[in-house]
């Protein structure tokens, strides 16, 4: 039998149901990008500042992020269980860094609660646009060692407020190296986010590549003078910072692209 279709078979719409995005379970809830607290203690101030997103550098433009942007790519488990507890163990801190009203000198343990706090925003900031720069397997290697991944640099700075926006910028670039024969090779993926909350710029810096290994990272000479590692711990963290300057309003925009301008340096 000789059969004629008349109509295309239906091709399957529906995508694969989404399940949470650090364990792969269900239900689904909605999660703020900046927690509750922050909002309520800093106020539900609009942003001004240009948020993007890129894909090999091309900029996006997020329309809003507002401190009460949320995602819907967290269970139920993850959202109460351990993101509360990550919020909860880093709230009284960054409190005091908002408001600076005392000097801070981070033990190792403080550096690593806020270098998880910082990771877990940014994980969940790049989810407010559908282009994403890190990928899934950084999420689930965080949810299962609950620390940032050791290709990952972490940073904060201190930030002028005259017009106080709130904002973010995830950029994902080709990390590039000379092969022996002279040649350019791509061995991986290198992503930044960063994001601006009141007085501190944090941001993330990491490298996804094929064999895991620690490249050195050169700061943009610039922004060196601004910025405290968090992560990995190890170095002198005061806030509010002693010796070191704070961006202002033009550099805190220039500074939330900075990561395509990070070049890897030597191998470890
Ligand atoms: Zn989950």
């Amino acid at each position: 039998m000789h059969q004629v279709m008349t109509k295309r078979s239906p091709v399957a719409k529906l995508k694969p149901k989404r399940t949470c995005i650090f364990c792969g379970g269900l239900p689904l809830t909605t999660e703020d990008v900046i927690p509750t607290w922050i909002h309520r203690q800093l106020g539900r101030r609009p942003t001004t500042t240009v948020v993007g997103s890129s894909e090999r550098t091309v900029e996006r433009i997020y329309a809003n992020l507002a401190y009460t942007t949320k995602v819907n790519a967290v269970c139920a488990r993850c959202n109460n269980g351990w993101m509360a507890t990550l919020e909860g163990a880093t709230k009284i801190l960054l409190s005091r860094m908002f408001d600076e009203k005392l000097s801070l000198q981070f033990d190792d343990e403080s550096k690593r609660t806020l270098a998880c706090w910082t990771m877990k925003t940014a994980l969940m900031l790049q989810l407010v646009h559908p282009i994403r720069a890190i990928r899934q397997d950084v999420y689930a290697d965080f949810y299962k060692t609950r620390v940032p991944p050791r290709s990952a640099v972490i940073y904060i700075a201190r930030r002028r407020m005259e017009r106080n926006p709130t904002g973010g910028n995830v950029v994902s670039t080709d990390l590039n190296v000379t092969a022996a024969d002279g040649r350019p090779e791509t061995i991986g993926t290198l992503y930044g986010v960063t994001f601006l909350i009141q007085n501190i710029a944090f941001q993330v810096v990491g490298f996804q590549m094929a064999v895991p290994s620690q490249p050195n990272i050169e700061f943009p000479q610039e922004f060196q003078p601004f910025v405290q590692r968090l992560w990995p711990t190890g170095e002198r963290v005061i806030w509010p910072p002693l010796d070191q300057p704070t961006l202002d309003e033009k550099q805190s925009i220039r500074f939330t692209l900075a990561p395509s301008g990070i070049k890897p340096g030597t191998m470890i």
